[in-house]
């Protein structure tokens, strides 16, 4: 290690759509609903495995050139993210996005779906990768489908990750539909519980955060996608953190972010704390460096035994004097990263990241492909 090299531990990366990176810079500012019907989904309906895979692995690229070593992902093709992930030599969490319309009658297909993609991702990930069940989100999958979801994680042992709380519309649906809270609701169907993450969890109340509390389900914030979407809140964190509720940082999409740098996130998530707190020390730069580094959470800690860490460049100006993590969380980006190194194997040394020319040009030549650019 040189003089100048500072260990730290990797960032978790712990709700993101990695192959998203293809629609980066397509169909910006819009607002949410019509971003998402009139670009997105007919554009992802014509996606093809390989260009999952190399939209992953322009995200692996960009996440180990910025310091994450391991990533929660829910996608498309989860054989073909699985792939991308063991390639670049990184680890993740990967499950497919599992939808009904909200119809039980479609309820079998999903399981049928369901069942294949957990398959697909062990097989084609290996050691690097955990499969997880991914119900996209309570408005997206019947109840019918959520229970069996429950009941299959628990036989399994399986994570689960999803979608919760997002905006209002879902919130006053969920009252509409059911009667209670989503919080509410994801324990009535059984998926509240401490191998649950819930990403976003914005407009909770303090009676869905108790419960949360209670069954030990993780939080995963994603404060810049819910800036750039407009979602109009800010996720209750010091109340979530005074009830013990672990939390980890993710940065959500491409599509929808624009960037992986969850270092720069970080910052997001501390400034944007304390102003809704309209008290600067509400947030350390400590405990936001532990939230994106996955130490706030059982279930964002890694791989038993793995040897994962980065190198962070001291001499960077960013990071030349003061504090260190005041440093990492204020002043720097990702791009101070100089080493990324997953269970013992080094992704990057000095900056430069193996393959990532080759990576770079596929994927646009996917995207063209595919009508985006
Ligand atoms: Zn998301």
């Amino acid at each position: 290690m040189g003089g100048d090299l500072v260990r730290v531990p990797g960032l978790v990366n712990a709700h993101t759509h990695a192959a998203m990176t293809l629609f980066r810079g397509y169909a910006d500012d819009l607002p949410l609903m019509e971003w998402l019907e009139a670009h997105i989904w007919p554009a992802e309906r014509r996606l093809q495995p390989e260009d999952v895979y190399w939209g992953t692995r322009l995200a692996c690229v960009e996440m180990i050139r910025t310091g994450t070593i391991r990533f929660w992902d829910m996608y498309w093709h989860p054989g073909a993210t699985a792939r991308a992930v063991k390639d670049a030599g990184l680890r993740a969490v990967v499950g497919r996005v599992l939808m009904d319309e909200g119809d039980p009658a479609k309820s079998e297909e999903l399981r049928s779906v369901a069942l294949e993609s957990l398959d697909e991702a062990a097989a084609e990930g290996g050691d690097a990768v955990q499969p997880v069940l991914s119900p996209h989100a309570i408005y997206t999958v019947s109840s019918r489908s959520l229970e069996w979801i429950a009941e299959t994680s628990a036989e399994r042992q399986l994570p689960v990750q999803i979608h919760l709380s997002e905006t209002q519309e879902e919130v006053q649906g969920c009252l509409e539909a059911h009667g209670v809270r989503p919080a509410e609701y994801l324990d009535r169907v059984g998926l509240l519980g401490p191998r649950t993450i819930l990403a976003h969890c914005v407009w909770l109340d303090g009676a869905e955060l108790e419960l949360i509390a209670e069954r030990g389900a993780t939080i995963a914030a994603n404060p810049v996608a819910n800036l750039k979407l407009a979602v109009g809140g800010v996720l209750p964190y010091l109340r979530a953190r005074e009830l013990g509720i672990p939390v980890g940082l993710g940065t959500d999409g491409a599509g929808s972010n624009n960037s992986l740098d969850l270092l720069a996130d970080s910052k997001f998530f501390a400034l944007l704390q304390k102003n809704a707190a309209g008290d600067a020390a509400a947030v350390t730069a400590e405990e936001a460096f532990e939230i994106a580094t996955g130490q706030r959470s059982e279930l964002l800690t890694g791989w038993p035994g793995e040897d994962s860490y980065v190198l962070v460049r001291g001499d960077a100006p960013e990071l030349s004097l003061g504090d260190l993590e005041a440093g990492l969380v204020y002043a720097a980006s990702g791009s101070v990263v100089d080493s990324t190194v997953v269970d013992g194997r080094e992704l990057m040394r000095g900056g430069a990241v193996e393959d990532a020319d080759e990576v770079v040009a596929k994927a646009r030549e996917r995207a063209q492909l595919l009508g985006l650019t």
